[in-house]
């Protein structure tokens, strides 16, 4: 047995919050009061969300920063907070040896973050409570603690784990204080947090005489040194030139040599000499890395026990925009060869997706964890500028023992009382398996059902909307099972635009009776597109560009005031959920659109 050595100068810790309970404006603070970064005017870090996290409410990428206070190192790594990204929130927590709980003084800890929390806790990490916003009026800290501890509870905590920390801060206004009574202390600043992180969070466990191993948690790709691998240097040391040994997860070995070492400063990374056990580093020099596999001591290469990697358990079929439309939104990136090349290096980037190209057909087959995960992709190419079309998605099945398997999900579902009733019907329907039901700690009902992967697609803009927008969801993988038998699809038919043109709002007026119209008086239309709901019947072939005729009959002023229901929003999420087997989501940098794979007239 090694003795555990460790790194005196160092802590490693993780944040995890709820978008705006203050996480970028908590890291500025630090990183001003510690002088690890010269702030221009209006400048804020790079942990700032970017509009995607923002839009949905969690963090999609991880950034880290760091600065030194009284001699000692602090890397901050930020936690992706989505169950879809379950092993990578696990490999990011394993870089560290503490996680800093920043809640909302008023909104108290949020459903959203339990995941990553619960994860935290089973791997034994020690959590520091940061009740932030101490400033702001009508707070309620003791009764946030107090939730939060009912959390932890919740979550399984150790007694250990449930003697947290706590300290009461203003992020925005730069201190913290551990005393509550004190919340104006003539000494304001960070420095009640920093100490406290200095004495609460263990210093990493790293012996710089033992052989080098780095677990590689994130990839980047400079177009100079090629792909860089980041990660928590476990054991040894490493510098400029030195040979290291690539570990692949089968167990394949790979030569290679240091061609760069960078480190975070501030939100900056900086190149390095050297990195040792304990620190938190960039590597460039082996081509063929991939995230969950280990650089190593050439004259010891050994894995560090990796987390394993989520399989991908839904796809869906990405090809170029052949709609009539194509390339008159705006979008940059627009052929089959763009597409290949964008996802090829996504999947070389992202763990959890696989792409396969569909021989004879200009198709990509891309596989990855959830809905989520393929949306984010999905709404990060438009945002680039490509233009998509993509097929609905589809579960992945295996077979074992003659016997068809499905991907089952562990879901849970959290609304306020009196919504469990239609959430269970819903679910019911849809195969689902409840488990457990309880109130939680923050007075919402809580419940965990088993559900087959299928019967979970489209479920969570039915939930919003049976819950007017409260219910929380989360999922994860659970297990492949034996297939659950069939699930019904979407029950109603579509309207589909027979011509080209615009549409009219008379002609609009005239279809609304029969569902839910998706498009706006004006907005292009093309044979084969899908215009709204038929909600009596199967599809039908519309007329959405009729004008009203003009009769002889004097029409008093004002066109019998056309009353539109305003149409539907058209997110990516919900044509997701909607679309059927032949049908086919439009994505360009300026419109979502849905339509038939085949025209028929
Ligand atoms: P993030 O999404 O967790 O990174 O949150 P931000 O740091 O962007 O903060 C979200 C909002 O809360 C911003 O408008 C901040 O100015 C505000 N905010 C953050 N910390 C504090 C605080 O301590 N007091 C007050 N009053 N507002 C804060």
């Amino acid at each position: 047995m090694h003795n555990q050595k460790r790194r005196k100068d160092v802590r490693n810790i993780a944040i995890v919050a709820h978008v705006d309970h203050g996480k970028t404006t908590l890291v500025d603070a630090l990183l001003k009061q510690t002088g690890a970064y010269e702030f221009k005017e209006g400048e804020t870090t790079v942990m700032d969300s970017n509009p995607l996290e923002k839009e949905r409410g969690i963090t999609i990428f991880s950034k880290n920063a760091s600065f030194l206070y009284k001699g000692t190192l602090f890397n901050i790594v930020d936690t992706p907070g989505h169950a879809d990204f379950g092993s990578e929130v696990e490999r990011i927590l394993k870089m560290v040896d503490g996680v800093l709980l920043l809640v909302d003084a008023f909104d108290g800890p949020m459903p959203q973050t339990k995941f990553v929390l619960r994860k935290s806790l089973e791997l034994h990490l020690k959590p520091i409570l940061v009740v932030n916003k101490l400033d702001r009026p009508n707070t309620r800290p003791e009764e946030v603690v107090d939730l939060t501890f009912d959390l932890f509870c919740e979550l399984g905590a150790t007694d250990e784990q449930l003697d947290f920390p706590i300290v009461f801060a203003s992020a925005k206004e730069g201190w913290a204080t551990l005393d509550l009574e004190d919340s104006s202390p003539p000494d304001r600043n960070m420095k009640p947090l920093l100490d406290t992180i200095l004495h609460r969070v263990l210093p990493p466990v790293a012996d710089p005489e033992r052989p080098f191993q780095m677990l590689v948690t994130m990839l980047d790709y400079d177009s100079y040194v090629g792909r860089i691998a980041t990660g928590r240097i476990f054991h040894g040391k490493i510098k400029m030139g030195d040979p290291m040994t690539l570990v692949k997860r089968d167990g394949s070995l790979e030569q290679g040599k240091v061609t760069k070492i960078l480190k975070y400063r501030g939100l900056k990374r900086v190149e390095a000499e050297s990195a040792e056990a304990g620190d938190i580093a960039s590597i460039a020099g082996m081509e063929e890395v991939h995230v969950a596999d280990t650089l190593a001591d050439p004259k010891k290469p050994e894995a560090v026990a990796a987390v394993k990697i989520d399989e991908p358990t839904i796809s869906m079929n990405f090809a170029c925009n052949s709609s009539p439309l194509a390339g008159k939104d705006g979008g940059r990136f627009l052929t089959s060869r763009h597409i290949r090349e964008r996802l090829m290096h996504e999947a070389m980037m992202n763990v959890g997706i696989r792409v396969e190209e569909v021989p004879g057909e200009e198709r990509f087959k891309v596989s990855g964890r959830g809905e989520l995960h393929l949306s984010i992709l999905i709404e990060t190419m438009r945002r680039e500028g490509y233009e998509i079309e993509v097929s609905m998605p589809e579960v992945i099945f295996k077979e074992a023992e003659g016997e068809k398997l499905e991907p089952v999900e562990e879901v849970v579902i959290e609304v306020d009382p009196g919504f469990q009733g239609v959430v269970i019907e819903a679910l019911g329907s849809r195969k689902a398996e409840m488990k457990n039901m309880h109130p939680s700690a923050v007075g919402t009902i809580r419940m965990e059902f088993l559900i087959p992967s299928r019967g979970l697609l489209g479920f969570r803009s039915e939930l919003l909307m049976m819950t007017r927008g409260t219910g929380i969801m989360y999922q994860n993988f659970y297990d492949y099972q034996k297939f659950k038998g069939e699930i019904s699809g979407r029950q109603q038919g579509v309207l589909i635009s027979q011509n080209v043109g615009k549409a009219v709002a008379y002609a609009l007026w005239g279809l609304q009776d029969r569902g839910e119209i998706f498009v706006r008086p004006g907005d292009e239309l093309y044979p084969g597109m899908i215009v709204g709901v038929n909600n009596k019947g199967p599809d039908l072939v519309v007329n959405a560009n009729r004008e009203k005729k003009l009769t002889n009959m004097r029409s008093s002023g004002a066109d019998e005031a056309i009353q539109l229901t305003p149409p539907r929003e058209m997110t990516l999420e919900f044509a997701l959920e909607f679309i059927d087997e032949d049908e086919l989501v439009e994505i360009t940098p300026k419109n979502i659109r849905l339509r038939k794979k085949k025209v028929t007239r």
